[in-house]
């Protein structure tokens, strides 16, 4: 394997090599003596050094020192600085910096590539995502990964994971000034307010990601977050347009790092994503627009040199501390099963971005038979790229066949060149120069672009001066023509359309006829586009010939090519299939009410152009589509550009009115009927209630729950997949009217004690409830009030069914309400909310029976007295407003405390 680097205006290589006949009937095999201008070789795949990379969470003091201490055990390619002492950023108390690590060799002629964790302090996972990267590159270099060796050898990377360290360590978004360091950049002037003193880089966040973005030419540079989950790439910042003049090449390089993350993550400019956009003063837009648009700055001295890509990656939904989330990375390239949570997420994304920051090729070359074999692996390039081969210096089209990884932007290629056709003789001299132009459409100028002007970015035209060219000179010996084949096959294909994102079907049956046949390759091909799948052929026997095939993701006429691997090369069958834009719903909906509007987002994979998609609503599941819609529903249907337009591979937000409709439906939508569809279950005019709420006192804290929510529409059901997006809360008012909010906790079943599951079931048998296994229930708990006497719960649930667009939805819910008793001193266990405070009462008497014996006496001793006293006793009770606030409480929420209620604001980046 040859591996040579891949930046620099232009790469000539010589392969050289002998080539000896071993006979004329056996597949030969080329003994290659490679001698190369590059200094890297690398024959041995070593397997993945994640298991030494250290998960969970850090400090900034821990994160320091871990970048310290692998720069000091990788002398020769790593270097350990921090922004105090390089840069000169301010003093962060408590003695804390913001650490540096660089990977490479710190030269300007190799790619720059910046890697930034923990703008916001409350979003420890973006930190760790990057620092765990970090150190699984240096363990993967170590143990001889081509890749990590590719990387380290070819790029320089600027790694900071922690840019706040002071939120980072308190668990705050902000700095210690309480300033926003993702928004103390000086793009656009009317963001600064938000910061101390009106000016920008006031944070030594900011001024250290400036600082050294002033200093190196950054082709690529992420920052990482969490709180949403997606790539969101410039323009973000309110008037500067939707699309920039990169925004062929952002696209592109957005749809890779999405790909790569191993997760659906959306991506676009951030302008497309209503809830992230309006980033005034953000990092984003700042490290790209200040070279070209210099009257948005701040001030003149803080433009930048250079522009660069830069991404916002939004990991995961979540803020603060959560392991289970934070993952790990021992399934990094595996993670089908398990993503490996935002470690994992994010370091797939940092090796695609090291990736696409230094587009590279590897060539081998095989003989077999007549055919000249050049088998090889592009690296970094964002999609097929354009091939053109000479021989002796006349072009050839030869067959060229692509087959594209799946996470990270690594294509490989084969190309067949047969011999007995290049020309007479044997033992000539021959040369061959292979050339690719990876993404070479990046500097073409962008239409939608603003301001209209080619494109900016170091990344976008690094790609026009890129060429890549092997040669091999070689002596070669003519061999005899075709093998016949034995084996036989037939395919047939199940839909000549399929979705672009689906996969396709086809049935093959083999004759093999003595022949030993290895496997089944299944290729989709369209112009320089393909993706293929394999299979051994167990795995085709096992599946009844029954073999699925991805799309390419570009909807258009494709080729289908199905090849049989044999022993003595392979046979192929040809045809057709056209890809359609697919099409997804990308959030899942709960019961809504009936005048609600329903908002969903639909994804549209591959489409070329504006897309309508087609909704409907029907009754059953997989009714089919008539020609007119889809039938057995009953209910009207909608075809057309008033309801959603997508273009690209975008996600727009689909709205339904849903006054029209009525009971269970699935709401289904399509860009071509019956090709590419995804549906989801409504419920519509359903109800909800709430269990009863179990009060139990247990020391000094009274516990609440198990609570259940349920849905009634088929049915008493349990709402499963949102269950940790419902705000559930009880209002607990005292026998003096004054009132408390306690917040419930989901807990999964599995999550209970043994205590709590019991007292679950009990409830779900007292209530009479059709539930058999309960995903979990709300707890929820409070220090025992003083007070004795009677106490009267009301509950409150809501629920966001749009979580990240800021969509909030009450659910129409007031039930659960009841009260229950404090003795004095009280600790002896169960004690049910229902039960009638007859201890109290009994007390009461006794002393009214008391009292007025006491008073009766008096009376009769001083009458005048007690008239005035009695005057006094009598006087109303303030009106509550408390109590007025309770009652409110129970009917939607405007009466809460709502500082003791914080609503889930959809985070910004
Ligand atoms: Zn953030």
């Amino acid at each position: 394997m040859v591996r040579f680097p891949g930046r620099s205006l232009q790469f000539i290589l010589i392969l050289s090599f002998r080539f000896a006949s071993m006979g004329w009937t056996k597949r030969m095999v080329l003994a290659a003596v490679l001698m190369l201008s590059s200094p890297i070789i690398n024959m041995t795949i070593v397997e993945d050094a994640s298991a030494q990379v250290i998960s969970g969470y850090h400090d900034s003091f821990e994160m320091a020192a871990l970048l310290s201490d692998a720069a000091s055990s990788h002398p020769s390619i790593a270097w350990y600085s921090t922004a105090q002492e390089l840069l000169g950023t301010r003093d962060i108390p408590g003695g804390r910096v913001i650490p540096i690590l660089f990977v490479g060799n710190r030269t300007d002629e190799r790619p720059w590539v910046m890697l930034i964790g923990s703008h916001h302090g409350d979003e420890p996972d973006s930190a760790e995502a990057v620092l765990s990267f970090a150190l699984h590159l240096l363990d993967s270099y170590d143990a001889g990964d081509p890749m990590a060796l590719r990387i380290v050898t070819s790029i320089n990377i600027a790694i900071l994971p922690v840019v706040n360290p002071y939120g980072l360590d308190m668990g705050t978004r902000v700095d210690e000034n309480g300033d926003d360091p993702n928004r103390d950049y000086p793009f656009q002037p009317s963001s600064i307010s938000s910061v101390s003193d009106g000016i920008p880089l006031t944070t030594a966040g900011a001024f250290t990601v400036h600082s050294l973005a002033a200093m190196y030419p950054f082709s690529i540079a992420l920052s990482f977050h969490t709180g949403s989950q997606g790539i969101f790439y410039t323009w973000g910042a309110p008037g500067v347009g939707t699309e920039t003049p990169d925004d062929i090449c952002f696209s592109d390089v957005g749809r890779v790092l999405s790909a790569s993350s191993g997760v659906h993550m959306i991506h676009g400019p951030a302008n497309d994503f209503t809830y992230v956009s309006e980033l005034e003063g953000a990092f984003d837009d700042h490290l790209y627009g200040s070279t070209f648009l210099p009257n948005m700055l701040y001030s003149m001295d803080m433009q930048l040199p250079w522009s660069t890509f830069t991404a916002t990656v939004e990991l995961h939904n979540n803020k603060g501390r959560d392991p289970p989330v934070l993952g790990n990375l021992d399934h990094l390239w595996d993670p089908s099963t398990d993503d490996g949570g935002a470690l994992g997420r994010g370091a797939r994304i940092c090796y695609a971005a090291c990736e696409l920051a230094s587009p590279w090729m590897e060539v081998e070359t095989d003989l077999s038979g007549s055919i000249l074999y050049l088998n090889g692996t592009v690296t970094g390039a964002a999609s097929v790229p354009p091939v053109e081969l000479t021989w002796d210096g006349t072009p050839v089209d030869p067959e060229i066949r692509w087959t594209s990884a799946d996470l990270l932007p690594e294509m490989d290629f084969s190309i067949s060149i047969d011999t007995s056709t290049m020309g007479e003789g044997n033992c000539n001299d021959h040369e061959i120069i292979l050339e690719v132009w990876p993404d070479e459409g990046w500097n073409d100028l962008h239409d939608g672009a603003f301001p209209s002007i080619a494109p900016q970015s170091v990344l976008a035209n690094s790609r026009s001066a890129l060429m890549f060219r092997t040669g091999t000179g070689q002596t070669m010996t003519q061999q005899p023509g075709q093998v016949e084949h034995n084996a036989s096959f037939e395919v047939r294909l199940y839909d000549e359309y399929v979705g672009a994102g689906d996969t396709g079907q086809v049935l093959i049956d083999i004759d093999l006829n003595g022949e030993n046949v290895s496997g089944v390759s299944i290729s989709t091909v369209m112009g320089v586009w393909s993706s293929s799948v394999n299979y051994t052929i167990e795995e085709v026997e096992k599946l009844g010939g029954v073999l699925s095939f991805p799309t390419i993701m570009s909807e258009g006429a494709a080729k289908l090519i199905v090849d049989l691997q044999l022993e003595n090369g392979v046979i192929s069958w040809e045809g057709n299939v056209t890809i359609v834009p697919g099409v997804r719903i990308l959030r899942n909906t709960l019961v809504v009410n009936r005048d609600d509007v329903l908002r969903v987002l639909v994804g549209v994979d591959g489409a070329q152009r504006t897309v309508p998609v087609i909704w409907g609503i029907s009754r059953t599941q997989d009714a089919p589509w008539d020609g007119a819609g889809w039938s057995g529903g009953g209910y009207p249907w909608i075809v057309g550009p008033d309801v959603i337009i997508s273009r690209g591979n975008g996600v727009s937000v689909l709205e339904v009115d849903l006054s029209d409709y009525g009971g269970a439906a699935y709401l289904r939508v399509c860009t071509y009927p019956g090709v590419s569809e995804d549906s989801i279950e409504l419920h519509l005019e359903g109800e909800i209630e709430l269990s009863r709420i179990p009060v139990f006192v247990e020391g000094d804290t009274l516990e609440f729950g198990p609570c259940l929510v349920m849905a009634f529409y088929d049915g008493p059901e349990i709402l499963t997949p949102v269950f940790d997006r419902i705000e559930y809360t009880i209002t607990l008012t005292a026998p003096d009217g004054t009132w408390t909010v306690i917040p419930l906790e989901w807990k999964s079943a599995e999550g209970m004690t043994v205590e709590e599951r019991e007292r679950l079931y009990e409830l779900i048998v007292e209530e009479g409830l059709n539930i058999d296994e309960p995903p979990g229930a709300f707890f929820g708990s409070i220090g025992k009030p003083d007070d004795p006497g009677e106490y009267r719960i009301t509950a409150d649930v809501s629920g966001s069914f749009l979580y990240g667009l800021g969509k909030e939805v009450d659910m129409e819910i007031t039930d659960g309400k009841g009260s229950f008793e404090v003795s004095q001193g009280s600790d002896k266990g169960p004690e049910e909310h229902h039960s009638f405070p007859w201890k109290i009462l009994l007390f009461v008497l006794v002393m009214a029976v008391i009292i007025l014996l006491i008073s009766y006496l008096s009376y009769r001793a001083n009458g005048r007295k007690f008239q005035q006293e009695k005057g006094r006793a009598g006087r109303p009770e303030t009106p509550g407003r408390s109590r007025e606030n309770v009652e409110r409480g129970t009917s939607g929420g405007t009466g809460r405390d709502e500082s003791s209620l914080p609503r889930r604001a959809p985070p910004p980046p």
